[in-house]
């Protein structure tokens, strides 16, 4: 659909509806790990929508006048920024036409704001299409950079309702304690697999592999968001069967039959990966869906699927 057409369709549905004063908070994510961790630390006091779907790409989400309405409305907005949401959120918030959650408005979340990015590109150049630009912004793969943009959440949440700040605090303290308590179980279950061999789709488990100690040899983009050729796949096979690199990662997604191909040809297997909670039964939180991803690749990696 084209933009001009949604805008004004939204338009038409603001205007029929209305505005009725809200006793919730509403906070509205770009994707549903955004959404996830705003429910923990929002409690049941706010009211959380995620704009994407779990079995969406980040990059390239379709933009829909519904979505316009939930922005129009939103007293929060949370982004991962890092230029993830680049092709599709600035079109939708310019229709929105919301002082609350504008740039730089405390309704406005920026999640990679005092993350420390990884693959910061030294030269910098869209027209080779790479959608990382700024950085790999996959971080939420990550539960220690995880803990920082809950941090950051818990400051908007409190500044925008104040009479709530303690709350927002205390769910806060409560997050980071369960982080770290699953953190230690998550290491425990991947310290067999140290310094393991992966292959992914996309360069989507960079922190992920960072916090965890394996080593991602290849990935079937040549670049992020550039679709795989078939000389770049045969590179990436080759390289597989030298390093001995027996799994290949995916999200919904992503091709999975340019997955299975290499897996067949390396002697590899395709793991079911995604990062987004609620894209398989049973993980609707960020924890889990982490669960989810660390059994999943324990049992790849020992062979066992
Ligand atoms: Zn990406």
């Amino acid at each position: 659909m084209n933009l001009h057409r949604i805008a004004t369709l939204a338009l038409i549905a603001i205007a029929a509806t209305g505005s009725s004063a809200a006793a919730q908070l509403r906070v509205v994510a770009t994707t549903p790990d955004l959404a996830s961790l705003a429910r923990e630390i929002g409690g049941n006091v706010v009211n959380v929508t995620a704009l994407a779907k779990p079995t969406e790409d980040p990059h390239y989400v379709d933009a829909k006048p519904s979505h316009i309405v939930t922005l129009n409305r939103a007293d929060v907005l949370i982004e991962g920024g890092a230029e993830l949401e680049l092709g599709w959120l600035p079109p939708l918030l310019e229709s929105s036409r919301n002082a609350r959650i504008a740039a730089g408005a405390r309704g406005r979340i920026v999640a990679s704001t005092g993350v420390r990015m990884l693959e910061i590109p030294t030269s910098f150049d869209r027209s080779k299409g790479d959608v990382h630009s700024l950085g790999n912004p996959h971080f939420l793969a990550d539960p220690v950079s995880v803990k920082i943009v809950a941090r950051r959440i818990s400051d908007h949440l409190a500044q925008v309702d104040p009479r709530l700040a303690a709350s927002y605090k205390a769910n806060l303290v409560r997050f980071n304690a369960r982080i770290d308590a699953k953190m230690a179980e998550w290491q425990r279950q991947l310290a067999p697999f140290r310094n393991a061999k992966i292959v992914t789709y996309h360069k989507d488990f960079v922190y992920f592999a960072n916090r965890f100690n394996l080593e991602i040899v290849e990935t079937l983009e040549p670049k992020p968001g550039i679709a795989p050729s078939p000389a770049h796949l045969a590179k990436v096979i080759g390289t597989m069967k030298a390093e001995n690199a027996r799994v290949i990662l995916v999200q919904p997604y992503q091709n999975r039959r340019t997955a299975e191909t290499v897996a067949r040809q390396a002697g590899a297997v395709v793991l079911d990966m995604p990062q987004q909670p609620g894209a398989r039964p049973n993980t609707g939180t960020y924890f889990d869906m982490m669960d989810y991803l660390v059994t999943t690749l324990a049992a790849g990696l020992r062979g066992q699927k």
